[in-house]
């Protein structure tokens, strides 16, 4: 059996014939983006499934860029692995196919999408500890810290996704940094952006992340842990969507979801900038000491025994952290992809005004990060006044 894309028909019949539902009727949608995949929500009698399946190409601009089927066993291995470690936070996995590149898993219908939530003005109290801790776990545990060298290389050649990694090395690191194609620049933004294309230091600040991206394998990473990527409730987290996943630079995942906070805040600023540099208060205070925690029972020697090692670990990801926050700061506001939480403000004064300042801000993150030895330096690190 071939890869062909599934029909909503196709995708039930797969689930029937898995025996994953029985012959009850069945109720079945396409409800995927269908940029890269489609996703297929099924339900019969109790039973409630999402099948996903990749498609070989991504439409970008009009046209299609071809892309591995791969990443579909990439994601569902993942999304496993994950489990392991940070079981409450990751969908069940019930069945994946290489060979037709789809997964069925548990489907989260009950939360809503964390992006979509906090444009409602839903609250999600205890997102910022959960994905602290969802990333501290999945990163201490995938790194060689926890696994030593030899599980740590057999787990990582399993997570050879070049594909994917090139769609972050363009679309992060490269496009928005000159007049590419594919970005999406709103008119009456130009000044700012040449600003940032004629930043030479910022260039190269830029250039020495995306080579950290590509040289650094700390950790299996989630790849693109925007809060497009999260379902929550006010008591639930889920993390989904990890087809960029591969060993990288432990402060990406760390800086993406920090960049996706200060996004959460610009719809409604005034009100709003508190309550998520609080989040971005308390998921750092959750990852920093419950990977502290993990570092201090089980890193394998002589890390663990090594005197103020984990602290030294601990601000190199903060400070990559930022960096890379500043990275999708920029490349949302002017790349390809662009959020929902800058593209909804309706004022187009207020829009653009966002806009500038997320690039100033990403701008300091990216040049400044390095300032930052604590995390009390970022609070004192006022960006937002400019
Ligand atoms: P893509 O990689 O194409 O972005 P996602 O995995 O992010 O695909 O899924 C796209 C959309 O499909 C999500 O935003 C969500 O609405 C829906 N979806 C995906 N997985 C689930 C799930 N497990 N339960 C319910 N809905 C899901
Ligand atoms: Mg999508
Ligand atoms: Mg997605
Ligand atoms: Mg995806």
């Amino acid at each position: 059996m071939g890869y062909q894309a599934f029909t909503v028909q196709d995708a039930i019949e797969r689930v029937r014939t898995l025996g994953l539902i029985g012959n009850e009727p069945v109720t079945a949608e396409e409800i995927g983006d269908g940029n890269l995949n489609l996703v297929f929500r099924i339900h019969a009698g109790d039973q409630h499934l999402i099948l996903k399946q990749a498609l070989p190409y991504a439409k970008v601009v009009g046209e299609s860029w071809p892309l591995s089927l791969e990443r579909a066993w990439i994601e569902q291995s993942a999304l496993k692995e994950f489990a392991k470690v940070a079981i409450p936070f990751v969908p069940r996995v019930y069945h994946a196919s290489k060979e037709e590149a789809f997964t069925v898993m548990e489907d989260l219908s009950h939360l809503t999408i964390v992006r979509a939530g906090l444009l409602e003005g839903e609250k999600y109290p205890l997102l910022a500890e959960h994905i602290g801790s969802y990333l501290a776990r999945t990163l201490f545990y995938t790194s060689d810290f926890a696994l030593g060298p030899v599980a740590k290389k057999q787990i990582a050649r399993q997570y050879y996704n070049p594909d994917l990694c090139d769609i972050t090395e363009k679309l992060i690191f490269t496009d928005p940094f000159y007049d590419a194609e594919t970005n999406a620049i709103e008119a009456g933004l130009e000044a700012e952006v040449d600003r940032v294309w004629n930043d030479a230091e910022l260039k190269r600040e830029v250039a020495k992340l995306e080579a950290l991206f590509i040289t650094k394998g700390d950790a299996l990473l989630h790849g693109d842990l925007h809060t497009g990527s999260i379902f929550a409730s006010a008591d639930e987290t889920k993390v989904i969507d990890p087809e960029f996943a591969f060993y990288g630079p432990f402060g990406f995942d760390v800086g993406q979801f920090i960049a996706h906070l200060f996004f959460a805040a610009y719809p409604k600023y005034d009100q709003l900038r508190e309550e998520r540099i609080k989040d971005i208060d308390t998921f750092w205070l959750t990852f920093a000491s419950t990977f502290k925690a993990l570092w201090e029972r089980e890193a394998v020697e002589p890390f663990r025994s090594a005197d103020g090692l984990v602290e030294d670990v601990l601000s190199t990801i903060l400070q990559d952290a930022l960096g890379f926050a500043g990275c999708e700061l920029i490349r949302r506001t002017i790349g390809l992809a662009p959020v929902a939480d800058l593209e909804q403000i309706a004022d187009p004064t207020v829009r653009l005004e966002r806009k500038r300042h997320a690039l100033r801000l990403g701008a300091a993150l990216i040049k400044r990060r390095t300032e930052c030895k604590t995390f009390t330096d970022l609070r004192n690190f006022d960006v937002t006044e400019e």
